[in-house]
């Protein structure tokens, strides 16, 4: 892997990417975080755009030699300004709801260049991926295929599938993200998906035309999709075998990013080790990347609104909380934290929390939220803070506002992107209307 690291062809992120301190004060690009939290207020997620299509392109140049069909999968973020972006570099979609196959079509998607995963797809959704002209569906159970085919006979069409099988390969993540170990509900099982893949060769208005997996997610290592792209070769020469006419391999999304350290791998590490199957296989690459694109392009930004002792720790109570970015609270997730301006003498934050930190203050960063499991971060050294201070949490773009909701009726952050020194609002913060207007409109 170093000598990887080391080639500059294949470098790797920095957990910084286009977020700098320059005189001991946070920038995204050009513009300084505290002016945007000054112009649209706190909680704020700030985006890099320079960051956001720099991902996107390392992960178009590590496989341009198989000319890959890149589908940004859009539950990481689902803004519609985010999605119109990578839209507009070439990036088609992986979407897993029916509600974010219409976002997908609202940012400029085209049923060519959208795929349509999840395990329960209701006819409703099947209904609207035909309409559309979905260029795949990643079907994950035998009942989902047999309906999809009920709903295309009924409107004339044919189905375009890629079967999505759980590989049972070996944990490799948090046990909520793991979707490739066996007894989660992700996929079809490795071990009677053949027996099953038999029986529908002929179907009149279902064609299985793909092989899909999604590993889980982060995955910091290779080693899985090597053993993935293995599996999923020999499947791929039993399934022509038995007649079904196999052009796609998709090996879905699930790269790890730096939250806690450097500990991500390069777009290139994983080109190695899936080019080649995919050359063997002689098919055309899907992927789906998420949190590789958007993770490390975004950032949280609050303010601290008090700071106190009690029970013999110390609290930073900030204005962010579990409603805002949950990662913590559902996957114990780390996600660097520092202050936009921090005290003199700190500058940076670390690149590895793990090494002392002089100076600093072991705290809780929490929300406001009525909840224990409301923090961002527990047992962290930080500068010292004090209220009014800004602090922002690193890594926050995907499964961030993504994942938000109003929860103890607040209101959902505001989102800004920044290109340059130019920025811009891309999602207003809510309001008190906004949170009772269903109920008032009935
Ligand atoms: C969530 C998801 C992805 C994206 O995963 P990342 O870790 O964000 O890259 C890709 N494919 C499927 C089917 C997913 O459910």
């Amino acid at each position: 892997m170093s000598a990887l690291v080391r080639s500059p062809s294949a470098r790797n992120n920095s957990f910084m990417d286009f977020f700098r301190y320059r005189d001991r004060t946070l920038h995204c690009e050009d513009v300084p975080i505290a002016l945007l939290a000054e112009r649209y207020g706190t909680p704020l997620y700030v985006y890099s755009q320079a960051t956001l299509l720099h991902h996107l392109q390392q992960i178009q140049s590590a496989f341009a030699a198989v000319e890959p069909i890149i589908c940004y999968s859009i539950k990481t973020n689902a803004n519609l300004h985010i999605a119109r972006l990578m839209a507009k570099h070439g990036a088609g979609f992986d979407v897993t709801s029916g509600g974010e196959l219409y976002r997908a079509l609202q940012a400029g998607g085209t049923g060519p260049n959208i795929v349509f995963a999840g395990v329960g797809k209701t006819d409703a959704e099947l209904n609207y991926g035909l309409e559309t002209g979905v260029f795949l569906f990643n079907v994950e159970s035998e009942g989902e295929l047999l309906a999809l085919g009920e709903v295309a006979r009924r409107l004339g069409k044919i189905a375009p599938v890629a079967l999505r099988v759980n590989p049972d390969l070996p944990p490799k993540t948090h046990h909520k993200t793991d979707t490739s170990v066996k007894g989660v509900k992700f996929g079809l099982d490795i071990d009677t998906v053949l027996e099953f893949a038999g029986k529908v060769v002929d179907h009149p208005a279902v064609r299985i035309v793909g092989l899909h997996m999604h590993l889980g997610s982060p995955i910091l290592s290779v080693e899985p999709y090597r053993q993935g792209v293995e599996k999923g070769l020999a499947l791929i020469e039993k399934l022509r075998a038995q007649g079904h006419k196999i052009a796609y391999l998709n090996m879905g999304g699930g790269w790890g990013i730096h939250y806690r350290k450097q500990e991500a791998l390069p777009a290139s590490a994983f080109a190695q080790v899936i080019v080649p199957g995919v050359k063997k296989a002689n098919c055309k690459l899907v992927l789906e990347p998420g949190r590789f694109i958007v993770g490390n392009a975004g950032l949280l930004v609050s303010r601290v609104i008090y700071v106190k002792d009690s029970g013999g720790k110390h609290f930073v109570i900030q204005d962010a909380a579990m409603n805002d970015l949950i990662r913590p609270t559902l996957y114990d997730s780390f996600h660097r934290i520092w202050p936009v301006a921090p005290a003199a003498g700190f500058a940076a934050p670390p690149e590895d929390y793990e090494a002392d930190i002089a100076g600093a203050v072991r705290c809780d960063v929490v929300g406001p939220v009525c909840e224990s499991g409301d923090y961002l971060a527990k047992e962290r050294r930080l500068p010292p803070l004090e209220r009014g201070d800004l602090l922002a949490t690193f890594s926050a773009g995907a499964y961030g506002m993504a994942m938000a909701s109003n929860y103890n009726s607040r209101l959902r952050a505001a989102e800004v992107m920044v290109d340059g020194s130019q920025h811009r609002l891309i999602r207003r913060r809510e309001t008190y209307e906004d949170l009772v207007r269903p109920e008032v409109e009935v």
